[in-house]
């Protein structure tokens, strides 16, 4: 016989996206079911994180701490042997005045035991979480989806009705056409093949934590410190060696290694794990696509099920769990009733596509193996339309707090101690305009109390050379600094839902 649930939101899949949707929409108080086809822990791909992720969003889950304590590798940047320079080059995540010292390093995680924090924190929230489910497909009525078919553990078919279904369920999800097309990239076609060593090199510090990624003739290699034993070395080729990786994984990974010399001299000393989950040498298809929709009436793609990008700059986790905040936005303000589904779903979709593309811009260019790695810091700048030095537009771009206008970015430690100031200076600063404003006399006094508060803020958020660009951002009131597009919404101040721009 089917079970029959009813929930306010349904998630397929309990990945990073998933999780941390799941967690977002109970904390404002909705019944959230999540149905995941494996038993947690898991393997899975992906494992080195941006300190966007670390620092702000499980900052907002409330995982921080327990991430903090899991014993990962810190990550403090990147070294690469990339483009034509024959000497690696390095950035260190410190170099953006967005991260401060304190939060200027991610972590290298075991994706098993991190995504297992996530999903037990979306339990601990609340979250009806389902192990062992596997969904079918949508169940649609009037042209709006409504909820679930799945198979539980036993085989026994089930279905959850919802108002609103979050597809989180990856890169083989199947329910992603229910609201576009997947169309694929013409320039990222790749295919990656991946194992685990013990015992390999460590780069000199600061960099022992870092990701090493080094191009040789057939593509690049990921070097990821795991533990202060293990790596995971991955080779991303072009895809017309795709059979070869399938049929003989083994040779091809020697082959690969014997023709990237500093990566055969990292892995001299090491042995390749061959038991239990880090066991094996797995093949995946990297290819790079986006969804022509991310959400239609009652269904929401999340994460990898509505688009990918070529994993050099570690984005897969940040894109996925930005989105679940985007999403889980949209999704809190509509079941409150306060704003139009489309005009949420759309903020959701803009502001996401947006984060991807700055990584897709950026990504075409890097690929292009005739430039150094000054030209590549420049298209950083130009991708970001920003002022800022070369370095650091690359910087924050990578580590994934591109846009100064979300506030979640804004919260390094020193950002924190400094807020509650910076919202009393613009609540007093807006108080005085909305009474004043069409008053010429009072003009004067509006200007300096603005300049006061944009320069409380430069001390914050940016370098001293930058209290211009503040000025301009915060012109026309602060609350619509947060905005990103004209008519567009802001995040109200829990961050959990939109508001209108007052
Ligand atoms: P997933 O992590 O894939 O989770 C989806 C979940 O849905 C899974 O647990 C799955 O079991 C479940 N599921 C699937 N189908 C169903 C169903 N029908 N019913 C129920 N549950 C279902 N990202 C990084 O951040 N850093 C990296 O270094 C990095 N390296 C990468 C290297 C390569 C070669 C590739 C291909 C990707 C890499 N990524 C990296 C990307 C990263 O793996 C993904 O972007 C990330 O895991 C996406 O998270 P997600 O929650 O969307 O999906």
């Amino acid at each position: 016989m089917k079970t029959e649930h009813n929930v306010d939101v349904v998630v397929v899949g309990g990945g990073p996206g998933g999780s941390t949707i799941a967690a977002l929409v109970a904390r404002a108080g909705h019944r959230v079911m999540v149905l995941e086809r494996e038993r947690f822990p898991r393997h899975q791909l992906g494992e080195s994180l941006l300190p966007a992720t670390i620092h702000f969003i499980c900052e907002l889950l409330g995982v921080k701490a327990e991430v903090e304590a899991a014993g990962f590798m810190r990550k403090h940047g990147g070294y690469f042997l990339w483009g034509r320079s024959p000497r690696p080059w390095s950035f260190e995540f410190g170099a953006t005045p967005a991260l401060t010292g304190p939060n200027a390093y991610a972590y290298q995680v075991r994706r098993a035991e991190f995504d297992k924090i996530l999903l037990d924190n979306a339990r601990r929230l609340g979250v009806d979480v389902r192990e062992e489910h596997s969904v079918r497909q949508v169940v649609k009525e009037d042209g709006r989806v409504v909820g679930v078919e799945f198979t539980d553990a036993d085989g026994r078919p089930g279905l959850v009705r919802a108002r609103y279904v979050v597809d989180a369920s990856g890169n083989t999800s199947k329910l992603h056409g229910a609201v576009g097309e997947r169309v694929y990239s013409k320039y990222f076609q790749n295919v990656a093949l991946y194992g685990y060593y013990e015992g390999g090199k460590r780069l000199a510090e600061p960099h022992a934590g870092s990701i090493y990624c080094a191009a040789f003739a057939e593509g690049w290699f990921w070097y990821i410190p795991l533990s202060p034993t293990m790596t995971s070395v991955g080779a991303v080729v072009d895809r017309k060696y795709a059979d070869m990786l399938r049929q003989a994984p083994e040779d091809a990974m020697q082959q690969f290694i014997a023709h990237c010399p500093s990566i055969a001299d990292m892995l001299a000393p090491a042995r390749r794990v061959t038991e239990g989950i880090y066991g094996q040498l797995r093949v995946r298809k990297d290819w790079s696509y986006c969804n022509t929709k991310f959400w239609g009436p009652g269904l929401i793609l999340l994460g990898d099920a509505a688009c990918f990008i070529d994993p050099v700059f570690s984005s897969g986790v940040h894109l996925a769990t930005y989105g679940a905040l985007l999403a889980a936005r949209s999704i809190n303000t509509c079941l409150a009733g306060q704003l139009d589904e489309a005009r949420c779903f759309e903020e959701f979709e803009l502001r996401y596509r947006r984060e991807y593309g700055n990584f897709y811009q950026f990504l075409l260019s890097f690929y292009d193996m005739h430039q150094d790695e000054q030209s590549y810091f420049w298209k950083a700048r130009d991708v970001l339309r920003s002022e800022e030095g070369a370095n650091e537009a690359f910087v924050r771009l990578v580590s994934g707090v591109s846009t100064n206008r979300e506030p979640v970015f804004c919260r390094s430690d020193q950002v924190f101690a400094a807020k509650s100031e910076i919202w009393s200076e613009r609540d007093k600063f807006i108080e005085q305009w909305r009474a004043h404003k069409h008053e010429e006399d009072k003009q004067p006094m509006l200007q300096e109390m603005l300049v006061g508060f944009a320069d409380k803020v430069s001390e914050v958020l940016f370098p001293p050379d930058a209290r211009a660009r503040t000025l301009n951002v915060f012109q026309s009131g602060p609350e619509n600094s947060r905005q990103l597009f004209d008519g567009g919404l802001v995040p109200s101040d829990d961050e959990l839902h939109w508001c209108a721009p007052a």
